[in-house]
């Protein structure tokens, strides 16, 4: 499923098989998360995308050959490709272990083709082994949803924190089962009028869960009311000084996406107390790791709404429209005959 030009949707096209360069894996892929980014993207949200583009950076999928000199997996292992793709390692970003922010960074579907597609190619040295346990549609959402909420939670602080979580798709839904096993009280902010969220919140474990506009009830109660910390993944820059208010002196607002509208102004008065906002950008493989090691051990339990691939389209209008009320989307990608090696059997 190929973006040609942004604010358009995609449109199915056969493509070349990608080839597997020096040090790359060739990936039939299985599934695909759908991830806000995505939409941000094919909506020109972000505005550099390699076009045309393969979106889809939450690709779960089996090795089918490497290219020169890529050993690290095995012909048939399982593996996930995360968002980035590849880093220059000599940048100062790189030299200080945050690649996160390397400045030649390049992103899996956005500079190089990702997994809304049946075969992928991919630079080894930033794919993760995928946990036994986890099928391949319930890993995919760990491949951003949970590396960023995992990155964010641990931006939060340290100790046994009260987290406000504003927004709560995928990677909230990832998020708050991590955060109550180490302790962690959380509660969530959704969108006014979704008790579907709510209540999935509150499934999971969250202390509390309302919408926004109850959300100044977080402040209310009597006894020790404020947040520690607040995780924005809404894309809504009105939600910061929301958050903001409701968290306590020397707490943090991390916002969470990559792209949000314009912050309102606010007083000073509700930053003052050396309260921080920051943002959360990308993910270095050293989350992935720790992440992929962790939600076994929680365990992570994803819920998912599948769509097959080529209704990526309509995966991606219910993401816009608010439609997915559990956890991630994610594309099944069907086994095709345009898959390498199949024909003969
Ligand atoms: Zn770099
Ligand atoms: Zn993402």
């Amino acid at each position: 499923m190929v973006l040609e030009r942004q604010g358009e949707p995609l449109v199915e096209r056969e493509l070349p098989d990608p080839q597997p360069g020096a040090g790359e894996l060739l990936l039939r892929v299985h599934a695909c998360g759908v991830c806000r980014t995505d939409l941000h993207v094919v909506d020109g949200d972000l505005t550099e995308p390699k076009l045309p583009l393969v979106p889809g950076h939450q690709i779960v999928g089996e090795v089918a050959a490497a290219g020169t000199g890529a050993g690290r997996f095995e012909v048939g292992a399982r593996v996930g490709v995360p968002w980035l793709g590849w880093t220059c390692g000599e940048c100062r970003y790189c030299r200080a272990g945050r690649e996160n922010l390397c400045e030649r960074a390049r992103f899996t579907g956005y500079d190089v083709d990702g997994g809304y597609a049946e075969l992928a190619a991919a630079d080894e040295r930033y794919c993760f082994a995928v946990p036994d346990g986890y099928g391949d549609l319930a890993a995919a959402p760990l491949l951003c949803a949970g590396l960023i909420g995992y990155r964010s939670l641990r931006m939060c602080g340290e100790g046994r924190l009260r987290i406000g979580l504003y927004g709560f798709g995928a990677s909230a839904h990832i998020v708050c089962q991590v955060a109550l096993h180490r302790g962690h009280e959380i509660h969530a902010v959704t969108r006014p009028g979704d008790e579907q969220g709510q209540r999935f919140a509150l499934e999971l474990g969250a202390a509390w869960a309302g919408d926004s506009a109850g959300a100044s009830a977080v402040c209310d109660p009597p006894e020790d009311p404020l947040l520690d910390a607040a995780i924005v993944f809404a894309p809504i820059g009105g939600l910061v000084p929301l958050a903001l208010r409701a968290v306590r002196p020397g707490g943090s607002v991390v916002c969470a996406g990559i792209h949000m509208s314009d912050i309102p102004s606010f007083p000073y008065s509700i930053l003052w107390g050396e309260r921080v906002v920051r943002s959360v950008a990308n993910l270095t493989r050293r989350d992935g790791e720790e992440l992929l090691a962790l939600a076994p051990r929680v365990p992570v339990r994803t819920e998912v709404s599948e769509y097959p691939l080529e209704r990526a389209n309509e995966a991606l209008d219910d993401l816009r429209a608010g439609r997915i009320a559990r956890g991630g989307a994610v594309l099944r990608v069907a086994r095709s005959a345009a898959w390498l090696g199949d024909g003969a059997t």
